[in-house]
């Protein structure tokens, strides 16, 4: 089933409410609120924010996270070092 765009930018926007509500407003590993963008925490490839809140449905998966350096960080963490999120949140980065 196609989404029309008009329904579509309703769930765009429902999402992105709730993910501001249940992320917070800040990036979690620097709490700067700037440049923010979803960061899934599974650490797989993910679309860029927009196109991630057409699908947010579980929350506790994505969390919130500066463009740079945190993201960017993040997945260098993750792809090069092996680290998952909890071992980058714990602040097992020195
Ligand atoms: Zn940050
Ligand atoms: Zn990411």
């Amino acid at each position: 089933m196609a989404f029309t765009n008009k329904k579509k930018m309703s769930i765009w926007k429902r999402n992105r409410k709730r993910a501001l509500k249940e992320l917070g407003n800040k990036c979690v590993v620097c709490k700067r609120s700037v440049n923010l963008i979803i960061h899934r925490k599974d650490g797989m490839p993910h679309p860029n924010t927009d196109t991630a809140l057409l699908y947010f449905e579980e929350p506790e998966e994505y969390a919130l996270v500066c463009k740079y350096p945190c993201h960017t960080g993040v997945h260098f963490c993750m792809k090069y070092l092996g680290m998952d999120w909890d071992d980058i949140i714990n602040g097992t980065i020195a």
